[in-house]
């Protein structure tokens, strides 16, 4: 028995010092490979529910490293917010998703918004609406057509999260709130944000048909959304039962596999084709 607690000891240091090895080599890593080209963007569509026509796109970052192959997100964008990095990888992604959004729109496709993810390290940097403003001229969209998604966490310092909020607003750019619901925060922040849209977390999407809980949760966040003259969109949809269910309790828009997973831009261009108007 004190054998195998040594093994499981030693078993369990190891793993340890394989996982630190990784982070602080995917950390070097990224910092390099921002310069490198080893980043690219996966659009996946944002669909109205009644009519399933596409009114957005979501940019997700995706990284291919030359030895270790595809990362996921989940796994790096951790490591770029604790090392620093995300603040370059961020302005990327911004840049990137404006410019892409806009040859688009030069192609003659019906526009639609581009929404970016923005850290909640990005979002307490001083010069944020400097930056999308820069992408915005840099690439030169409209800026109703950039959505910014933020999370609940941003909102730890409510009164200059609320005026970062105004000055990206007085941009004419969109805001929405992402991954609504896991965030603890209070819900009164709702009515002092200038923000549009709502985006109900996946984890209460994949539930709506087993869990009784999740799906009244959903229903009481679309309802609430739409007295305060907020937009919902769905995120994380999968399933026919998903959708008939949102579509009954009248959420606005949906994102999931159900319709398209992320995919690059050449990709959905095959999507986009019977939007064009030439
Ligand atoms: P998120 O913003 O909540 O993005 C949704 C995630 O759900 C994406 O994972 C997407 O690929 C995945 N997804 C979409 N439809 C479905 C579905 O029907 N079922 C399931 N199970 N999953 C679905 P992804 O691309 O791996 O990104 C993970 C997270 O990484 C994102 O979660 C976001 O928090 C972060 N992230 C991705 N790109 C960026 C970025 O450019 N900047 C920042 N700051 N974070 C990013
Ligand atoms: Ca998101
Ligand atoms: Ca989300
Ligand atoms: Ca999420």
């Amino acid at each position: 028995a004190k054998e195998d607690g040594k093994n499981g000891f030693q078993f369990f240091t190891k793993d340890m010092n394989e996982s630190v090895a990784r982070k602080s080599q995917l950390a070097m890593a990224l910092r390099k490979g921002i310069g490198r080209g080893e980043f690219s963007i996966h659009y996946q569509p944002q669909v109205h529910l009644e009519t399933e026509v596409l009114i957005g796109v979501e940019a997700l970052v995706r990284w291919t490293h030359p030895e270790l192959g595809m990362i996921s997100p989940a796994e790096f964008i951790p490591i770029a917010e604790e090392t620093g990095s995300i603040h370059r990888l961020g302005e990327y992604v911004l840049n990137e998703a404006c410019r892409q959004n806009k040859a688009w729109q030069d192609a003659g496709v019906e526009p639609f918004r581009v929404a970016v993810n923005i850290s909640a390290l990005q979002f307490a940097q001083k010069d944020l609406p400097d930056i999308v403003s820069q992408a915005l001229e840099a690439s030169g969209l409209a800026p109703e057509y950039l959505e910014l998604e933020l999370t609940e966490t941003v909102i730890q310092s409510a009164q200059s999260a609320i005026e970062t909020m105004e000055e990206l607003v007085a941009l004419g750019v969109h805001l929405s709130i992402d991954d609504f619901g896991t965030g603890y925060s209070s819900l009164s922040y709702l009515k002092l944000f200038p923000i549009d849209t709502l985006k109900i977390d996946q984890h209460f999407t994949k539930n709506i048909e087993t869990d009784s809980k999740d799906a009244a949760l959903v229903k009481t966040i679309i309802r609430m959304a739409h007295e305060l003259g907020l937009n919902v969109i769905a995120e994380g949809v999968e399933t026919k039962a998903q959708v008939a269910f949102l579509k009954a309790e009248d959420c606005n828009q949906a994102q999931g596999y159900y319709y398209n997973k992320p995919m690059p831009a050449e990709e959905l261009d095959s999507f986009l084709y019977p939007y064009k108007k030439s």
